[in-house]
């Protein structure tokens, strides 16, 4: 409604001086999608319908910094969102990892000027998983289609020493790797003078933790060591935002679940005495854990399950598997 009147007003004045100039643009503090956090530091969640991640926006002062690039329509969205929040230039835009969702249009953004930055495990993670899934999700999304590439476009920029650091004129920005947890390449973002967290989906806020190239044991030691940071705010790749707790509920639903097939393992049973698996998914399990960690359990649970059991089988993390070493 602000922003009607602004514009009204504006085309008003125009018609009453006859001005030729458009009317100046308004930023506002957020849009109803893109939230603002504190000062320069905005959340957005994804349209869960679209398949899109979550996104921060950071003000670094010489310009704004993009926690995933998202899929090409969720980069279209937030360009939009972003348009009404600020008028600088987005010049950085960091991958946590290679999905999709959170990759996909990164040439959408590199077009537009900005340089995409990622941890060297999503670049190699790239190479174990493309053009296979870039070419599959082309024929599911016209949004993908629509880039017009063979495959997904890699980071330009990767760093091997963490934690990476970006000195904006503003704000300092950290880039951390604490290990395979989801992929191989996790990343997070940490802003040290803020006290926040941006952690891909090695730390999501509800059902949505995707297993198929993780590293399903190690991934409490990653939750761990995110922790050890102690942020006071978290926004995490999937579901909303929030606090530490966040974190410790991630790694408390992974510490179960390791430990119930972890012991079911030890006892001697077999896969299908814990899992029922059709067309080599996990479809219903036996497995039950503490209420405290239901935020975390849904569908995917029992293809979780069937994930930590052929790690236990197979004496390897579980996107060795699936993806090769
Ligand atoms: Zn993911």
């Amino acid at each position: 409604m602000r922003i009607l009147l602004l514009v009204l007003t504006a085309i008003g004045l125009c018609v009453a001086w006859q001005c030729t100039a458009p009317p100046a643009v308004e930023t506002v503090t957020e849009t109803a999608t893109l939230k603002l956090v504190k000062e320069g530091i905005w959340f957005r969640m994804g349209e869960r319908d679209q398949g899109h991640c979550n996104n921060v926006v950071i003000d670094i002062g010489d310009g704004l910094l993009v926690v995933d690039a998202n899929f090409p329509s969720g980069a279209e969205a937030l360009m939009k969102d972003i348009e009404q929040v600020s008028e600088k230039p987005v010049r950085y835009v960091f991958d946590t990892h290679h999905h999709g969702d959170h990759a996909y249009a990164n040439a959408v953004w590199t077009r537009q000027g900005a340089t995409t930055l990622a941890y060297i495990g999503v670049a190699e993670e790239m190479k174990r998983y493309e053009p296979a899934g870039w070419q599959a999700a082309a024929k599911a999304r016209p949004d993908v289609a629509a880039v017009g590439a063979d495959t997904v476009e890699p980071p330009m920029e990767t760093f091997e020493v963490v934690p990476h650091t970006l000195e904006g004129a503003s704000r300092k920005v950290e880039f951390h790797h604490f290990g395979w947890a989801h992929t191989r390449g996790d990343g997070m973002v940490f802003l040290p003078d803020d006290g926040i967290l941006c952690t891909g989906d090695a730390i999501v806020n509800g059902p949505f933790n995707f297993t198929g190239h993780s590293n399903t044991g190690n991934w409490p030691n990653v939750v761990k060591q995110a922790e050890a940071l102690q942020p006071t705010t978290i926004l995490p790749g999937h579901g909303p935002s929030g606090g530490p707790e966040i974190a410790a509920g991630q790694r408390q639903f992974f510490e179960e679940l390791n430990a119930a097939v972890e012991a079911a393992f030890a006892d001697g049973k077999s896969l299908e005495d814990v899992v029922t698996v059709e067309d080599g998914a996990g479809v219903e399990t036996v497995i039950e854990l503490s209420d405290d960690v239901s935020n975390w359990v849904a569908a995917r649970f029992a293809e979780q399950v069937r994930v930590r059991y052929a790690e236990l089988a197979e004496g390897k993390p579980h996107g060795e598997i699936v993806g090769g070493p």
